[in-house]
């Protein structure tokens, strides 16, 4: 076992502190990352008040330097810069998995953290430390010349969005709405722009009108005013709705054009939907989350290519309680993003 120091809660306490994490001895086909930064997911807040024992240690978006690999890693090698997300090992021979979409493993993808390691078992601790272990198929090449710091949201949040826009086929002249400017929307806006799609965004009130402007898009309707809501019925081929909070859905699906989608993804719990909100205009509701390896590492080279990373709030680790505090009244444009560099207990 090797050991580092981490961000954890080991019993039903919300308030995180610094532990010792035993990290696996190196396997054949692991590598071990010195973690330099990880984003903060509004997942963290909820497996933080879902929590009640054992150790969890949250993070599942961060970048890194490669500190040491195992004796059959070829991909990497000491030195690489990393990206990881919240999937870390997958079954590998499934449907799903021969498919690159390791993300809805038949088998269930071994998570970031709170997940069951497929070899020994044990329970997954995350990247709010300064060391993890990964098999290497599950870490990503960091794209030169974009900021580690802003990548690591791209790893959670980006790809969250990135591969519904792709599976709908967003690109030059589509109408995207995107509800909801958090973590995920910001991230939908940058992309749907760089495809080229018409974009607008839907927000709660005009407050952000102008950063909307900023990234890009066309046009902002307040979903609080009804005029602006009713004179867009119908407008959009597809409507990327990532509002985090349980909300109606059927305003939303109204701004869908004749068979167009609605893709929800923010909130993950249950939801009423009206047929007739459906039936008129024959609209389709779809969610995703994560993204498989190959559609990650697209999206990567996409990030690259148009210079896209998060707009991101760093701040040194320790004030991690801090952020998920913030996170949790929604104070944040639009991710924070944590610097381990102020913990020890990494090979490097
Ligand atoms: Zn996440
Ligand atoms: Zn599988």
């Amino acid at each position: 076992m090797r050991m580092t120091t981490a961000w954890g809660t080991d019993g039903d306490s919300k308030v995180l502190r610094q532990v010792r994490l035993r990290r696996r001895n190196l396997r054949p086909d692991d590598i071990a990352v010195r973690v330099d930064y990880c984003g903060v997911c509004h997942t963290d807040v909820h497996s933080l008040d879902a929590h009640a024992e054992g150790l969890l240690v949250p993070g599942h978006e961060f970048t890194g330097v490669v500190t040491e690999v195992g004796s059959e890693v070829t991909r990497f090698t000491v030195g690489d810069p990393v990206a990881v997300g919240n999937i870390v090992d997958s079954c590998g021979v499934c449907a799903m998995c021969e498919a690159g979409q390791e993300n809805f493993c038949r088998e269930f993808p071994t998570l970031t953290y709170g997940g069951t390691d497929r070899h020994d078992g044990s329970t997954t601790s995350g990247g709010y430390a300064r060391e993890y272990v990964v098999r290497d198929q599950f870490a990503y090449r960091l794209p030169a010349g974009l900021d580690p710091a802003a990548v690591a949201p791209l790893l959670c949040a980006g790809i969250t969005v990135w591969e519904p826009l792709r599976s709908l086929g967003v690109g030059k002249g589509t109408r995207v709405a995107v509800a909801g400017l958090g973590g995920l929307g910001h991230l939908a806006v940058k992309f749907a722009v760089a495809l080229g799609a018409e974009t607008t965004v839907i927000s709660r009130t005009a407050d952000k009108t102008a950063d909307a402007r900023r990234l890009g898009v066309e046009d902002v309707v307040v979903s609080a005013d009804a005029e602006q809501m009713a004179a867009a019925r119908d407008r959009f081929d597809v409507v990327i709705d990532t509002i985090s909070a349980p909300h109606d859905i059927g305003p939303y699906l109204g701004l869908v054009a004749v068979d167009g989608t609605l893709s929800h993804l923010g909130h993950l719990g249950p939801v009423t939907v009206r047929m007739t909100d459906l039936l008129v205009g024959r609209k389709k509701l779809t969610s995703a989350g994560s993204g498989g390896r190959p559609s990650t590492a697209a999206m990567l080279d996409f990030c690259a290519e148009h210079g896209i990373t998060a707009d991101v709030e760093v701040l040194p680790s320790a004030q991690v309680n801090e952020a998920l505090d913030r996170l949790r009244r929604n104070d944040v444009r639009y991710r924070f993003v944590l610097d381990l560099s102020d913990l020890s207990g990494s090979a490097a």
